[in-house]
């Protein structure tokens, strides 16, 4: 039986041998850094993976209380900006104050042996830095989706962090919902037939016009970033393959809410090599938009809600899709735990070179709709 310490060598030694080229890895190669080892004394001893939670605000929250059931996940340190909620979070989650960071102080996170991953909830913007420094630190790295705020930054952390000999995952959440698995199980085993159309709605009315998903500088775009990235995603699990092409078109009838830079609702159609074509709608202006529906020669799925919270519903041309509930982020933790700690692999990728592809793919969006034009991605 292959133990531990011979799965975290068979993981760190492919990382450090892969070719390395993004300028942040050379900045970082520069500074005199050397990667910290995965050694068994930076992974749970236990089959508990260890975790520091960075941005404490609302999704946080829900992903710290979904924490509490995980029975192979355990928060360890808090890294926030804001004294108080360091102390409220740490009185609530039995965090001692060693084990409390801010932004300034986040590096020294490196010599807490309680500490695998550091999971990264911030706004979009601060993504990519903040993934840097916790790589450097040797931790692990989780990061919310989207992973950062375009192609080039999210290469950047995946170079920094197979540099540094960590693992980058992204909370796609979605991943690891059963009924969502059971469509893609039933499209794998053929039992759509050939696809040839999905159909993703993402959406929903933005609320305060002041807070960050409406700033481009720290969200990096409006709705397609924010939520449009769900129907992307969505689109290359049903259909099973990665676009080829998109066309865009944006709509505007808020410019007050939404400045320059900032999506309202883009209209996107994506094409995929066997000939399936996607139809997807990202806004920030209408609710009860929450829908995949995917066509095949033989049959149909439909996930409605798709992505919310849940209960997700999925029916498909033999009848409903029948799972129980559960926390969504119970579920991507205790997973996240175990392909960080035994190496499982997921039935749905998402690793940093999964965050990458959607962002690809919104660059390619944004593109089309500046120019007009269909876009290779
Ligand atoms: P939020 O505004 O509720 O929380 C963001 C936190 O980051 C706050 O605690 C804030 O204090 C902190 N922060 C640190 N530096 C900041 C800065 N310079 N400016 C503003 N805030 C700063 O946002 P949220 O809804 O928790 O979203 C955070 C991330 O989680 C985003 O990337 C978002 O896309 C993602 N998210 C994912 C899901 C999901 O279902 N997977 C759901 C919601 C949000």
């Amino acid at each position: 039986m292959s133990t531990r310490r011979d799965f975290i060598q068979k993981l760190s030694l492919p990382l450090m041998a892969m070719p390395f080229a993004a300028s942040a890895a050379n900045e970082l190669e520069k500074s005199g850094f050397t990667a910290p080892k995965i050694t068994p004394s930076t992974v749970a001893d236990g089959p508990v993976l260890r975790v520091a939670l960075m941005g404490l605000g609302g999704y946080c929250n829900m992903v710290a209380k979904a924490i509490q059931a995980c029975p192979r996940v355990k928060i360890t340190a808090l890294v926030s900006g804001t004294p108080a909620k360091l102390a409220s979070w740490g009185e609530k989650y039995q965090v001692p104050e060693s084990s409390r960071y801010n932004y300034s102080t986040v590096d020294q996170i490196k010599d807490n042996m309680e500490v695998d991953a550091v999971y990264i909830i911030t706004p979009n913007a601060l993504h990519k830095d903040n993934a840097i420094q916790i790589a450097r630190a040797g931790k692990h790295v989780i990061v919310e989706k989207p992973m950062a705020l375009n192609a080039k930054e999210g290469k950047e952390m995946i170079d920094y962090c197979k540099k540094a000999g960590v693992h980058l995952l992204v909370g796609y959440r979605m991943h690891f919902e059963p009924k969502t698995l059971e469509v893609v199980r039933m499209r794998r085993e053929g039992e759509f037939g050939k696809i040839l159309f999905f159909q993703g709605l993402s959406g929903f009315v933005i609320g305060d016009p002041k807070q960050w998903r409406l700033n481009k500088a720290l969200a990096g775009g409006g709705s397609m970033m924010d939520i449009g990235i769900y129907s992307i995603n969505g689109a290359r699990y049903m259909v099973g393959e990665e676009p080829i092409w998109v066309t865009a078109q944006e709509t505007k009838t808020d410019f007050v809410k939404f400045k320059e830079g900032v999506d309202e609702t883009i209209q996107f159609q994506m094409g995929f090599p066997s000939g399936a074509v996607a139809s997807c709608l990202s806004t920030y202006a209408l609710n009860n938009l929450d829908r995949f529906f995917m066509d095949g020669t033989k049959g149909f799925a439909e996930l409605k809600p798709a992505t919310g919270y849940g209960p997700i519903m999925a029916r498909t041309n033999k009848g409903e899709i029948e799972f129980p509930h559960v926390t969504h982020q119970t579920v991507q933790m205790d997973e996240m735990a175990k392909i960080l700690l035994d190496g499982k692999q997921p039935i749905i990728p998402m690793d940093g070179e999964e965050g990458l592809r959607d962002l690809r793919i919104v660059d390619a969006i944004y593109e089309a709709v500046r120019t007009g034009k269909k876009v290779k991605v």
